[in-house]
């Protein structure tokens, strides 16, 4: 009998606002304890809350790039609950009416295929505070710099059918709210996590089966360790009869299983209703204009042009668009030097990447901007200077010897291709090695190799090798007659 598994993704996504979703506080992470709390994120009474513009604006975005609705008018509404971290005994979330609804996300699959993922919903949210069960030693500490910090929740459909499309699509959103700098995507912060709904059933046909949900997995490796195993287990359940219990789980990384945390409760639980101190949230279609005119190109759009106006390979084009700096610096680069795209991706991708690497840098803070990265591609274009010596002139950049120019000059680098130079070089060394020349021109090709050196070694190493080349070899052939005389 074969199971298809079903899975549905909740992803909450920090966004990027300097203040919370609510209150003037700070949002930013990592700041002492209970430093960044404002009288309404401590639940104080007296206190009302005034929604942040600038977090309405970035779910608008998100909206936008996955052409979704934006709801003109939506609702905050209270979800109800006791937390010790939730002073005001209630979350401002949206239920019935999100600001957003129904929009799709393209994801490309490890093997090319590309599935539609269909987002039912995003809605804006304040997330809670933190428990610090570690700070005592018998008592749990409560941090509510988060407390009110503005969460969008993306909630998939269930149509992800294994752990590889839940990654997929995963990763594939986190590029996107990175690339709309909507969300610093880091998962250690917890500034992006998602719970993982998982249910299975006999066919494709049959109704959906009851679903657990593997609450806030926060690295790529674990969701996708966490719904196989899941998937197993629920069949395993099936398969001896029982049924699936629907509950919330959580992962232990440790042991590679998913346990029972507490029974799932059900939305009539939390008593949802609209939140009586704020109104409906009334997005203008000025306010959608004027974030759908500031859209950048999005990242499965460019690769594509990538790959098509452009002529670069898949892969290459996978990595340039892999995030937005990488590849809004290419686009500089190439800006600067048209018609050369492959070139500026094999310096972007290789020698700039491996050296960021090592400074351990992002690229965003490259010592070198792309137009000092294009300078030194159109020398190495213009024959100035040969492959071998553009990799030591961009090591020297690097190390902060200047721009290519200033290096070139600086270590007399350029590279001799002047015909008339190079055969009086050539000449040189055929006198001062008459039995190896003899050698070539019998036809002994491996003699050449000498020749080559010796004249490599008189200029200092700076003959252009293919020039020197083709000059020896044809002085070499007995045609040099036809050459110039190189005095
Ligand atoms: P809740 O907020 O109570 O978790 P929702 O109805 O909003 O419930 O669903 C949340 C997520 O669960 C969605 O991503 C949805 O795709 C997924 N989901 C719903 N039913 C199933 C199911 N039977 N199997 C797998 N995922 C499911
Ligand atoms: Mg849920």
């Amino acid at each position: 009998m074969s199971w298809q598994a079903v899975i549905g993704l909740e992803i909450h996504a920090q966004l990027a606002t300097r203040s919370k979703l609510f209150s003037g506080a700070s949002a930013a992470y990592g700041a002492e304890p209970n430093t960044q709390a404002a009288a309404i994120d401590v639940g104080l009474p007296g206190t009302l809350p005034v929604v942040n513009d600038e977090a309405v604006r970035l779910a608008v975005t998100l909206g936008l790039a996955i052409g979704a609705r934006i709801a003109p008018v939506s609702v905050f509404a209270r979800k109800n609950y006791f937390y010790p971290d939730l002073p005001k005994g209630y979350q401002i979330s949206q239920y019935e009416r999100p600001v957003v609804a129904d929009g799709m996300l393209a994801v490309r699959l490890d093997d090319d295929r590309v599935i539609e993922v269909r987002i039912e919903r995003a809605h804006l949210e304040e997330d809670a505070g933190k428990s610090l069960h570690d700070a005592f030693s018998t008592q749990t500490g409560i941090d509510l710099n988060r407390a009110g910090v503005p969460l969008l929740e993306i909630v998939s459909a269930p149509v992800l059918h294994s752990p590889a499309e839940a990654v997929a699509y995963l990763r594939t959103m986190h590029r996107l709210v990175r690339w709309l700098g909507i969300c610093d995507g880091n998962m250690q912060e917890g500034s992006f996590r998602c719970d993982a709904n998982v249910s299975v059933r006999r066919s494709p046909q049959a109704p959906l089966g009851t679903r657990a949900e593997i609450k806030n997995v926060n690295s790529f490796r674990f969701v996708e360790k966490a719904i196989a195993y899941e998937i197993e287990r629920q069949i395993r359940v099936l398969e001896s009869g029982e049924a699936v219990v629907q509950e919330t789980r959580l992962y232990d990384a440790a042991q590679d299983r998913t346990r029972s945390m507490r029974s799932k409760e059900s939305a009539d639980d939390y008593r949802y209703f609209p939140d009586p101190d704020l109104p409906p949230l009334a997005i203008p279609p000025e306010l959608v204009a004027s974030v759908r005119a500031s859209l950048p190109e999005l990242p499965e759009a460019r690769r594509r042009r990538y790959v098509e106006a452009l002529g670069l390979p898949a892969q290459d084009a996978d990595q340039l668009c892999a995030d937005r700096d990488t590849s809004d610096y290419f686009e500089a680069v190439l800006a600067a030097l048209p018609g050369e795209a492959k070139l500026c991706a094999n310096w972007v991708l290789g020698e700039l990447a491996a050296a960021l690497n090592t400074l351990g840098l992002p690229i965003a803070r490259s010592p070198l901007a792309p137009a000092d990265l294009a300078l030194l591609l159109r020398r190495l274009r213009e024959g100035v200077i040969s492959g071998k010596q553009a990799k030591d002139v961009f090591a020297a950049m690097i190390a902060g010897e200047g721009d290519a120019d200033a290096v070139i000059a600086a270590r007399g680098l350029v590279q001799i291709s002047d015909e008339g130079a190079l055969l009086a070089a050539i000449d040189q060394v055929i006198a001062a090695h008459p039995a190896q020349a003899a050698q070539v021109r019998a036809g002994q090709d491996k003699v050449l190799g000498f020749l080559v050196g010796q004249v490599m070694k008189a200029t200092g190493g700076k003959a252009n090798p293919q020039r020197l080349n083709a000059l020896l070899r044809t002085r070499l052939d007995g045609s040099g007659a036809d050459l110039p005389s190189a005095s």
